[in-house]
């Protein structure tokens, strides 16, 4: 009786923890995409780089400081 309730226990706990890696793995792979969808080229050199590394300027970006400064 209480090995049955144990296995029933950890089937449960297995289950709840696939589910979390599952979900995990979704957001994840959202994340990437929406990442992949925030690039931005350098409008003085056009060197393409994700937007939040990006330095923004007057609605434009740039690459580095001495991009930004022209
Ligand atoms: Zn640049």
């Amino acid at each position: 009786m209480i090995l049955r309730l144990l296995i029933a226990i950890i089937i449960i706990a297995l289950a709840f923890f696939l589910i979390r890696r599952l979900r995990q793995h979704k957001q994840i792979k959202t994340k990437q995409v929406s990442q992949f969808e925030e690039t931005v080229s350098c409008k003085e050199c056009g060197l393409r780089l994700p937007k939040p590394e990006a330095i923004e300027k007057d609605d434009e970006f740039y690459c580095c400081q001495e991009h930004a400064k022209k």
